[in-house]
């Protein structure tokens, strides 16, 4: 199995400049070779290939500007193989995947070395082309073939470097899904996850704690003049802080996913399948969503279940699990978003809001398999969308028509 291993490292200043230069190099290949892409488009309705463009840049570009040879050439090679992917991802799925962008020097800053690379442990340095022994903390062992090796320098200057290693880790299988050791999550903006054995996981809000300082930095930024060292000063300030955030968010998400998938207990996770996207089309929800990062908690636990042996399903996102009453089945339509707890018009058991939710999701995603369990990838097979579809105002069709369904169900029970 593949695993990523990212590892700070302290490059000298003679190393500074060179990872300085492929940076560039590397992105003004990707630039290059992107524009080409576009006015070859739209110009003849021309599609470019990798290999055609890697040719062409072997061929003009590298005699055109003769810097280009200064910087391992691996690296130009496979900036344009990750912009072909780009291409053929946004081709694939259009709708969720944007069009490659043009990179820009202010963003973070990487290239790929595919081969020739090192880690010593013993030394405690990773070597890559062209530069040697560079330091590094490596905090994490690992065993296996280094496959390549990521370089990259976020806006604040670290220097982190990403070791793609070949570990001769198996996956584990996965066990039949069982009622006993199901678990439901349902996801919120008050308590980040809540589990239908009645576990919560507390929301941070980690940019929420931090926004007053983020504003006066970034109001302080503006004020100063551009292109000036106490700008930069100030764009330092800005860019640490915004790690920061993105930092301890990842921390505590990494910390939740973990838990969740070493419980010997849970043997199969449920989960809506959230469309975050349009959750954040909702201008009082966007900046809580973004916080909470919703897609990044899928995103960790998706391949921590890959990697330990647990059942993941994503039940559909406009299954009702919010208004079903957990223990009749009956649907209250009336609940509201502010509406922490309610009481079932049926049945008259009075249920929490989000344990009841999870609950659900729980039973929802038992049900959503099919009888032969064994056959069907348990992740492919989504609940039937029984949600009825009235369209009260033009508004709410507008709506529907960006894509900005599954608001609704979603974003209620997030409040
Ligand atoms: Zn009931």
């Amino acid at each position: 199995m593949l695993r990523a291993y990212k590892y700070r490292i302290y490059p000298t200043e003679e190393q500074k400049v060179l990872f300085a230069k492929t940076f560039g190099c590397c992105r003004f290949v990707y630039n290059w070779a992107l524009n080409l892409k576009i006015t070859a488009y739209k110009e003849r309705k021309e599609t470019l290939g990798n290999v055609y463009l890697t040719n062409l840049m072997k061929s003009e570009l590298k005699a055109e500007h003769e810097w280009l040879s200064e910087v391992n050439s691996q690296s130009l090679q496979s900036a344009l193989r990750n912009l072909d992917t780009a291409c053929t991802n946004f081709f694939r799925n259009t709708k969720t995947v944007g069009f490659p962008r043009f990179k820009s020097r202010k963003d973070r800053q990487s290239f790929l070395c595919p081969q020739h690379c090192r880690v010593d442990s013993e030394k405690g340095t990773i070597t890559i082309p062209k530069a040697k022994d560079i330091p590094a903390v490596l905090h994490r062992k690992f065993k296996g073939t280094v496959k390549t090796v990521t370089v990259s320098m976020t806006p604040s200057g670290k220097y982190f470097a990403s070791v793609l290693v070949d570990t001769a880790i198996q996956e584990l299988l996965t066990t039949p899904v069982e009622n006993d050791t199901a678990l439901g999550i349902d996801l919120g903006i008050k308590s980040l996850a809540i589990c239908s054995d009645g576990r919560t996981f507390g929301n941070p809000k980690n940019l929420q704690r931090s926004l007053d300082r983020l504003k006066l930095f970034q109001k302080r930024l503006s004020r100063k003049q551009k292109g000036s060292a106490n700008r930069n000063k100030a764009r330092i300030k800005v860019a640490r802080l915004q790690e920061h955030i993105a930092d301890s968010r990842k921390d505590n998400l990494h910390k939740i996913t973990r838990s969740l998938t070493h419980d010997s207990q849970v043997r199969t996770i449920c989960m809506e399948d959230l469309n975050v996207k349009g959750m954040q089309r909702n201008h009082h929800l966007a900046q809580a969503v973004g916080d909470a990062s919703f897609g990044m908690f899928l995103t960790l636990l998706e391949y921590k279940c890959k990697w330990y042996g647990v059942n993941l399903i994503k039940i559909d996102r406009f299954a009702p699990s919010s208004k079903t009453c957990g223990k009749c089945g009956c649907l209250y339509k009336g609940l509201k978003l502010s509406e922490r707890s309610w009481t079932c018009p049926e049945c008259g058991t009075h249920h929490d809001r989000d344990l009841n939710a999870a609950c659900n999701i729980k039973e929802f995603g038992l049900k959503a398999l099919p009888s032969e369990r064994g056959k069907v990838k348990p992740v492919d097979c989504p609940l039937v969308d029984d949600r009825p579809r009235v369209l009260k105002s033009n508004g709410r069709k507008k709506q529907e028509k960006r894509g900005g369904t599954g608001i609704s169900e979603a974003a209620k029970s997030l409040v």
